[in-house]
């Protein structure tokens, strides 16, 4: 295919000015930007080709070229080389720059800074504490700036140098064919500065890790597995951008006696046969102390009693849960010679008033098998 005219491509005569062909740039880069063009092949083509043109006659000796020998000018290498050349997003975001500052916020290299990491802490709290909260103090490791060398790195007296390699811009420029590429500087890596005599407390890092102790409020309502987000309590932020945020997961340690089903707490209270066939008072457990509640006569196993508000407070806003009192009728497993007797007799006086369900059961057993 025949390749597309750099005048033509930026719009302007070749007699042209410097001052204008950064202005024609301006305005066609703007049109076919990929941010005002997302997914549009063509204008990505298009904005290759416009940047393609700007790198050419923007350059005094290049444009000279380009006047004299057409493209034939930068084919030299083989294959037609600026159609092979991989410009890459990088090439752009150079150009970009240099003619437009930062208004699309793509030069931020050495610019902007990064945001702090994001730290994780897991906290192991009590069943109770999860219920009404609890304030805890949580020892948390980060890294902050060396206090020996204020964080340059460097050791006192010294100071960071410019970095000789980049010339303290953090990125290499190297030239292939016409254009010139940038990749981060390995020997300063992207800082742009050089340590000549690294900081002996922190050996050039310009960090320390520091544990600091924080105090967490744990709201009452947790549960295994809650989040809490302490806002910039992560690690720092470089360049001057803001710290990441500290995470708190909650864990909590089962209790000896109850368990949790969201905001209700559940708690299995063994009874005995006599307690459970005759009735009785007796004292349950709360989260709070001992409660009284009455077993009915007749009561059975695995019959549930709900004491209500007597559960979790919830997390967010007012309400609270309710205690499940789950009676568990304990059948005896040592008898004495005359407990033994009386619960001979007591067979003995059984019939289908005293034990409906059993009798009821073994009849219909009889009816399917006859
Ligand atoms: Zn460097
Ligand atoms: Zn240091």
């Amino acid at each position: 295919m025949e390749k597309a005219d750099y005048y033509d491509i930026l719009g302007v005569q070749k007699n042209i000015g410097q001052e204008e062909i950064k202005k024609a740039y301006r305005k066609q880069a703007l049109k076919y930007h990929p941010d005002k063009n997302a997914g549009d092949k063509a204008a990505e083509e298009r904005f290759k080709e416009i940047n393609e043109a700007y790198v050419v006659l923007s350059d005094p000796e290049k444009r000279d070229l380009y006047d004299r020998y057409g493209h034939a000018a930068f084919s030299g290498g083989g294959a037609d080389g600026f159609r092979d050349f991989d410009f890459g997003f990088r090439g752009f975001e150079d150009i970009f720059s240099d003619v437009f500052g930062d208004i699309f916020g793509m030069g931020r290299r050495g610019g902007r800074g990064a945001r702090g990491t994001d730290l994780r802490y897991n906290l192991t709290i009590d069943f109770t504490e999860a219920v009404f909260g609890v304030e805890a103090k949580i020892q948390v490791p980060r890294h902050e700036a060396c206090a020996a060398c204020g964080g340059s790195g460097a050791e006192p007296p010294t100071k960071p140098e410019t970095c000789p390699a980049c010339r303290g811009t953090g990125q290499i420029r190297t030239q292939q064919g016409f254009f010139a590429v940038s990749r981060t500087c390995s020997h300063c890596r992207g800082t742009g500065r050089f340590i000549k005599s690294p900081c002996k407390e922190c050996r050039g890092s310009g960090k320390m890790k520091k544990t600091r102790t924080l105090t967490v409020k744990v709201p009452h309502g947790v549960e295994m597995g809650t989040r809490l987000r302490l806002s910039g309590e992560g690690e720092n932020g470089s360049g001057g951008a803001p710290p990441g945020d500290l995470y708190v997961v909650i864990e909590v340690k089962p209790h000896k006696i109850f368990e949790r089903e969201g905001n209700d707490i559940i708690v299995i209270v063994p009874i005995t046969f006599p307690e459970a066939a005759l009735g009785a008072d007796i004292e349950v457990p709360t989260i709070e102390g001992l409660v009284k509640m009455k077993v009915k006569p007749g009561t059975q196993s695995g019959e549930t009693h709900i004491i209500r508000g007597k559960g979790v407070p919830h997390l967010s806003g007012y309400g609270r849960g309710d205690q499940h009192v789950i009676v568990r009728v304990e059948t005896p497993k040592k008898l004495s010679r005359r407990q033994r007797d009386i619960l001979e007799e007591f067979s003995r006086e059984s019939r289908a008033e005293t034990h409906p369900e059993t009798r009821g059961f073994f009849e219909k057993v009889k009816e399917i098998f006859q």
